[in-house]
């Protein structure tokens, strides 16, 4: 069972980073008192890397098919659901979870987007978008995002006028943010990559087609930089030099406030450019869709890679990532329905739970069963749930009123911000003990006898999670993220 070994690994490497952060502690950089930017205190930091370390420490396998050639089908175990910690900017589970929960649920869709790329009535595009390197990251992210805004905003119709922004032919577009460091600068390094699909060819041309093939026939491949740059379609000023740029380039210039010029359009084709030997056979058998499709996965990949960030860096990408969106989705690609954790079994499939076992270092055998059946009753628990979830509504709004008036309480945000998250908790756990009260005490006998699981389990009560009847630790730590 390869994908047993593969979810033992993943979450080994969870336990590693974390172990890491946590020998390092760049927390104690921190004073008690700090709020980030995004609203996130001293202990909510320090829960959340506790939530790495118990991320998917249940996890709900499913006995699927699927489909290998037109008429072949392998029966395999596919994860169905898991107690995701649901930070995929830095969490090595949840950043593969969602890495392939979304190339699975955006395969058809680019797929049919690429059909018509065939036909003629699509272009397709990997756009990269790149703003200059900084020493903030949350400041960084801010900046790209505006900037894409404002490129979109070129693209808007006005006044029932098209305008002439190139964004107005992108009719179907995904967009992942990366970040990393960069590589000469040391400061963070934020771009987007865009999986883009235009209805007519997108202006990234640089130069005058025949003024440069006439510069060529003259100089070959040493044309002069000044009589190259006199061929340029379009000229920016930037930092000092005059630089060629195309209509695409100019308008990401603009849109970035002159702060970059780099944006990056490469055409899909069957077999992308400079591919040989092995890979460009792949490409060849493939059909058209089936490439483009392939070469979207370099759009849709991790936010950045879990291992290789520092434990102060990891610090970072979570205060200045929280609460905001890393991959977004443009027209078309919209309406694409699923999430990106669950992928809930039909209900002719059998599933099996697996509990990571702290000790030995690996998941347990795997057992029948469901990840909610350890975690919570679903018929009974929906109520629960609805009224949790509107106090979480209410302690959201709370946060975001204090994050708004926080040059008002200065160094007592902490507390405030702290004492709304205690008064949230103390109410989802009163109505949690409401509910245990009205779930029968059969049912409760039922659970404590689940398979595998004796009547307390210091595995499941270890990785924080709850078992009717069993086990008194409270389930809003599930229901909190
Ligand atoms: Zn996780």
């Amino acid at each position: 069972m390869c994908e047993i070994q593969r979810i033992n690994k993943l979450k080994r490497v969870a336990k590693r980073i974390t172990e890491n952060i946590r020998s390092v502690d760049p927390l104690k950089l921190y004073s008690s008192n700090f709020v980030s930017p995004s609203g996130l205190t001293y202990t909510d930091i320090d829960e959340k890397l506790d939530k790495i370390s118990s991320c998917a420490s249940i996890i709900e396998l499913k006995e699927t098919f699927i489909q290998t050639g037109e008429h072949d089908y392998e029966q395999v175990m596919q994860v169905a659901a898991a107690n995701y910690c649901k930070q995929h900017t830095i969490c090595p589970i949840c950043a593969d979870r969602t890495q392939a929960r979304r190339r699975a649920r955006y395969n058809d869709p680019i797929k049919e987007q690429a059909a018509r790329v065939r036909e003629g009535e699509r272009h397709a595009y990997i756009v990269t978008y790149t703003v200059t390197d900084g020493v903030s990251l949350g400041e960084r992210l801010d900046h790209l995002k505006e900037s894409k805004k404002a490129f979109r905003l070129m693209g808007q119709k006005r006044h029932s006028k098209r305008s002439l922004g190139e964004a107005a032919k992108f009719k179907a577009a995904i967009s992942t943010i990366e970040i990393k460091r960069g590589e000469r600068s040391g400061k963070w390094h934020v771009h987007c990559h865009d999986l883009v699909f235009s209805d007519s060819p997108v202006d990234y041309q640089v130069y005058d087609k025949e003024k440069k093939r006439k510069l060529v026939d003259k100089y070959g491949n040493h044309i002069p930089k000044e009589k190259l740059n006199d061929a340029a379609l379009f000229k920016v000023n930037f930092d000092g030099n005059q630089v060629a740029a195309s209509k695409v380039s100019m308008e990401w210039y603009k849109a970035t406030g002159g702060d970059s010029m780099s944006i990056s359009v490469e055409p899909l084709r069957q077999v992308p450019k400079n591919c040989s030997g092995k890979k460009k056979r792949m490409f060849q058998k493939m059909t058209f869709e089936e490439s483009v499709a392939y070469q979207a996965k370099e759009v849709l990949k991790y936010i950045s890679k879990p291992s290789s960030n520092t434990p102060e860096d990891s610090i970072d990408i979570i205060t200045e990532t929280f609460n905001k969106r890393m991959v977004a989705t443009y027209g078309e690609f919209r309406t694409v329905a699923g999430d990106d954790f669950n992928d809930p079994a039909a209900p002719d499939e059998n599933t099996f739970v697996l509990v990571w076992d702290e000790k030995k270092g690996k998941y347990g055998e795997p057992q029948p069963g469901k990840v909610r059946d350890l975690i919570e009753d679903e018929e009974t628990a929906h109520d629960t749930r609805i009224k949790a979830g509107k106090l979480l509504g209410n302690y959201r709004r709370q946060r975001k009123f204090l994050m708004g008036e926080k040059n008002k309480y200065g160094d007592e945000l902490f507390v405030l911000l702290d004492a709304s998250k205690q008064r949230y908790r103390a109410g989802v756990n009163a109505l949690w003990k409401l509910y245990r009260q009205h779930v029968g005490a059969e049912k409760r006998l039922n659970y404590a006898v689940f398979e595998g699981c004796d009547k307390y389990s210091p595995t499941i009560a270890l990785a924080g999670m709850f078992i009717p009847g069993s086990d008194r630790r409270d389930i809003f730590h599930q229901s909190f993220s």
